[in-house]
């Protein structure tokens, strides 16, 4: 329907415009005969050519000569002021005496219009001498046939361009028309939820509106393509890290309800399904959070505070989980103060030194310090763990990506700790670098500038 009525619009549109031209002409070329300026010019030369031809035309001649003006559409009347020398046939007749004399008695050769109306007919005199006595030439021209020829071709070129313009309009509106036909079909194909379609476009299309169009709905839909494939990633890992501890809180429960496990051993295997349901309980909140923190109104309640106070309580708050790997602490903070959602940053603290625990064999070392600078303060998390290869630095903040999927289940993480901590500092405008090397240790280094203070 929007494809028809477009197309028929341009057509119209284009149809009535040449048309309007057509009937404007039509009755606007008339109205160029009363334009004076145009004719003076040529009448002038053409009476003083007449009169040229009369006067050195012999005087009994003169009939002869004037005959053939009349197939040119010429009336002559040579006439003094008592009598007609010379009338053709349909020679304006009603010309008073006084004009005749006028025209005599003038000293150039200059025309004069005796009369000129809407009509396309002009009479003109001029005075000439035939044998040696002076006489008025009064010429009448006829114009009604220019006139009508002119009007005519006009109308025909008109015509000719309506026809041929008609005929290359239906193509052209196809051309201009098909694209948007192409992008309706496209758009109901989204609404239904296929995001995989696309609309090709021409190479010379690239820059017009057209073109533009295209290549906006093309980004629309490979973005609502991305969304729908994440989303459909984030169900299936969430189920997924439902469904692992889950089978296993399964498998053992049955186990020990089934006696199959020795008395003393069942302590071990309630620990471990201990384990299972504190994971489930992390995803849970993670999930929660990652949840919150999605929705636009997440709390933000920024204040100032001291970051190296909250530094070292974050390395309280881990103290049983590095004690336990006998991991060594360094902290090396001055006194600072940051403007920020105390409650969030504690957040990204703890994740941090968390995995750095988390990634760092028995007897390791964490660093935790301050770079302040006079735009920035850097806050370094180092560890000399087992560190993070390169390629896989730039997925490291992306939700559920972990390094190494089956080294992580004896790790306890679920990928979403980065993400979420990526998530509060871009909220504050914040960054964090990663530098590390397998093997050898990782750096996380969160930025913040001191200008949002
Ligand atoms: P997880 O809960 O699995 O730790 P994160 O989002 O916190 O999830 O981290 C994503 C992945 O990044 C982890 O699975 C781990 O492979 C890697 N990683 C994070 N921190 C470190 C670190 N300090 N050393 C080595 N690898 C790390």
């Amino acid at each position: 329907m929007i494809k028809k009525s477009l197309y028929l619009k341009i057509v119209g549109t284009f149809i009535s415009v040449v048309l309007i031209s057509i009937v404007v002409s039509y009755f606007i070329t008339p109205f160029s005969f009363q334009q004076e300026d145009i004719f003076q010019e040529e009448i002038s030369k053409i009476t003083s050519g007449v009169a040229d031809l009369v006067e050195i035309t012999r005087p009994e001649n003169i009939p002869y000569l004037v005959d053939t003006f009349d197939d040119i559409n010429f009336d002559v009347l040579i006439a003094d002021e008592s009598s007609v020398f010379y009338a053709s046939q349909n020679a304006p007749m009603n010309i008073t005496d006084s004009t005749i004399k006028s025209i005599i008695n003038k000293s150039n050769r200059e025309p004069q219009m005796l009369k000129h109306g809407r009509d396309p007919v002009r009479t003109v005199g001029v005075p000439i001498t035939l044998a040696g006595k002076p006489y008025a030439l009064i010429i009448q021209i006829d114009y009604e046939d220019e006139f009508d020829d002119l009007q005519q071709g006009i109308f025909i070129s008109l015509l000719l361009v309506l026809l041929v313009g008609s005929l290359l309009i239906l193509l052209a509106s196809r051309y201009l028309v098909n694209p948007i036909r192409k992008l309706t079909i496209a758009a109901k194909k989204v609404a239904t939820g296929d995001f995989a379609v696309r609309v090709k476009k021409k190479r010379n299309r690239n820059l017009d509106e057209v073109g533009e169009l295209i290549t906006s709905f093309n980004h629309m839909a490979s973005e609502l393509e991305k969304l729908d494939q994440m989303r459909d990633d984030f169900v299936s890992n969430v189920s997924h890290e439902i469904q692992s501890p889950l089978t296993s809180i399964k498998g053992f429960t049955k186990a020990l309800r089934d006696d199959v496990i020795p008395i003393e051993n069942q302590k071990e295997y309630l620990d471990i399904i201990h384990q299972e349901i504190e994971r489930l309980s992390r995803l849970s909140d993670n999930l929660l959070r990652i949840a919150s923190l999605d929705s636009e109104h997440h709390p933000y309640n920024p204040s100032s505070y001291r970051l190296d106070e909250q530094l070292r309580n974050s390395v309280l708050t881990t103290e049983p989980q590095w004690q336990r790997k006998k991991l060594q602490i360094i902290l090396e903070v001055e006194p600072v103060e940051i403007y920020a959602d105390e409650d969030l940053m504690e957040h990204v603290w703890l994740n941090l030194i968390t995995n750095a625990i988390r990634y760092t064999p028995e007897s390791g070392e964490i660093n935790i310090s301050l770079n302040i600078t006079e735009d920035e303060i850097k806050v370094l998390v180092k560890d000399n763990g087992i560190g993070i290869p390169q390629e896989a630095i730039p997925n490291l903040f992306g939700r559920f990506y972990k390094v190494d999927q089956s080294r992580n289940r004896s790790v306890e993480g679920n990928g979403l700790g980065l993400s979420i901590v990526k998530k509060i500092l871009s909220i504050h405008n914040f960054n964090i670098r990663v530098d590390s090397k397998e093997g050898i240790g990782s750096t996380f280094t969160v930025i913040i500038p001191t200008q949002t203070k």
